[in-house]
């Protein structure tokens, strides 16, 4: 497969490149040449399959021969081996979960797959490879676990001060080893450009092997696909596909949806759930895109101004707004609605979601409303006990806290608080020559 980008001023790149290199040189995000179908009798016999047999059919494709068959079904054993089970609330609506990897977030996949790849592929670069990324919350974690000890990479992560839960930022600060935490005063958006600038440096590209592992790199983005095939293999009723809400920040998982429905997956709708961070549920009423500064909100790691993959939407329905607006609705949910989300759906039916998916619950509970035969999955994309600080006075009670998050908290953090200035983060880059 080849990948372009969607700046066009970039010769097109094997995965190898897109995926070492993250972001194209004309600043570009990586779009593969041809999307692929999927085999209908794969589609239509989904139960039959295996979970790290749904996910290599989907990958495989995009992978190509840069990375060798036994290589390539070995990353991806490792990348789905924990459960994604789908569970029904009621006769409506039933949850993907999607927090049962080791940093209880949906980006385990993502970050596994991703450092996995370039763990092989950094094998025939001579050169330190360092792995920049800005994070909002979960990617962090994810990516600190995914790259941990992983030999010739080195990770900088960047998080915003203050702005993170307490086990989110544990989980990105205390590994150690070839992790680097650096705390950034200032928002998300504000880590997002450091990283931007950082890349956009000849200078410091020239002194060190830069890659991204934000939801921009192929890598991480393109798995991300394999949540969308394991609820159609658990959906029980084949005729009639779900309506599929997904909590949404930064874009990329739901743009990966998307990318699955498009190659051949049946699915009713799709549903963008976002906090008051309303750039997308804005644009899909009035046609105008206008990024914003991020507003903080209880489902954090939605906090994103600008989603940068959205352009990757645009790019699958051919910039036509009209033909994104019959698969794709967006809603926006306030912080005293996903509360009052949290309240209800753990009264109702004894299930606790986290403040994302309780936004993913309440967007699709929005739009059932506008359709009384559908049925619908929201995805649960965080486990409750990483938001604990916020749950646990909604429902004025205790979550239990799983030994792995213990096991964190316990730990001390070390991270560099630093200005969110590029020269301040050039300092720290350098460092690792
Ligand atoms: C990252 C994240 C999201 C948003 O995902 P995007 O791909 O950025 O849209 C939602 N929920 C949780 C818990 C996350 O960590």
């Amino acid at each position: 497969m080849l990948y372009y980008s969607l700046n066009r001023q970039s010769p097109v790149v094997s995965f190898k490149e897109a995926a070492i290199r993250g972001q194209a040189p004309d600043k570009g995000l990586y779009f593969p040449k041809r999307i692929p179908e999927f085999d209908p009798l794969f589609i239509n016999h989904i139960e039959q399959y295996g979970k790290e047999d749904i996910a290599y059919r989907v990958i495989s494709p995009y992978v190509g021969d840069d990375i060798p068959e036994d290589v390539l079904r070995k990353i991806v054993a490792e990348t789905v081996n924990f459960e994604i089970p789908l569970v029904k609330l009621n006769d409506k609506v039933s949850t993907l979960e999607l927090f049962h990897g080791p940093t209880l977030a949906f980006k385990d996949v993502g970050a596994r797959f991703m450092s996995r790849c370039l763990g092989y592929f950094s094998k025939s670069i001579t050169e330190k490879v360092v792995v920049l990324v800005a994070t909002s919350g979960d990617t962090g974690g994810a990516v600190a676990h995914g790259f941990y000890d992983v030999p010739g990479v080195e990770v900088v992560i960047l998080y915003p001060s203050g702005k993170v839960s307490s086990v989110q930022e544990k989980q990105l600060t205390t590994l150690g080893k070839n992790i680097r935490a650096l705390e950034v005063e200032g928002s998300f958006d504000d880590c997002q450009r450091l990283v931007k600038q950082a890349f956009a440096d000849q200078s410091l590209i020239e002194q060190l092997f830069l890659t991204s592992a934000n939801s921009i790199n192929v890598a991480r983005w393109l798995p991300q696909q394999f949540y969308y095939l394991f609820a159609w293999q658990q959906w029980k009723d084949k005729t009639a596909p779900p309506v599929i809400s997904v909590p949404s920040g930064n874009f990329g998982n739901i743009c990966a949806g998307l990318l699955a429905h498009v190659s051949g997956m049946p699915v009713k709708h799709f549903v963008a759930a976002c906090n008051a961070n309303t750039v997308v549920p804005d644009f899909l009423e009035s046609g105008n895109y206008v990024p914003k500064p991020a507003v903080p909100t209880i489902s954090n790691a939605m906090d994103v101004g600008d989603p940068s993959n959205f352009v990757r939407i645009l790019e699958i329905f051919n910039q036509q707004l009209g033909s994104l607006k019959k698969v794709l609705s967006s809603y926006s949910v306030s912080d005293v609605e996903t509360k009052r989300t949290i309240r209800e759906v753990y009264s109702a039916y004894g299930y606790l979601p986290d403040p994302h998916g309780a936004v993913g619950y309440r967007a699709l509970q929005q739009y059932l409303q506008t359709d009384s035969e559908a049925k619908g999955i929201f995805l649960e994309t965080a486990h409750p006990v990483k938001f604990y600080d916020v749950v646990e006075p909604v429902i004025h009670s205790n979550i239990p806290v799983p030994d792995s998050v213990r096991g964190v908290i316990n730990q001390t953090k070390q991270a560099v608080l630093m200005p969110a200035e590029y020269e301040a983060l050039k300092e720290q880059l350098l460092k690792l020559r």
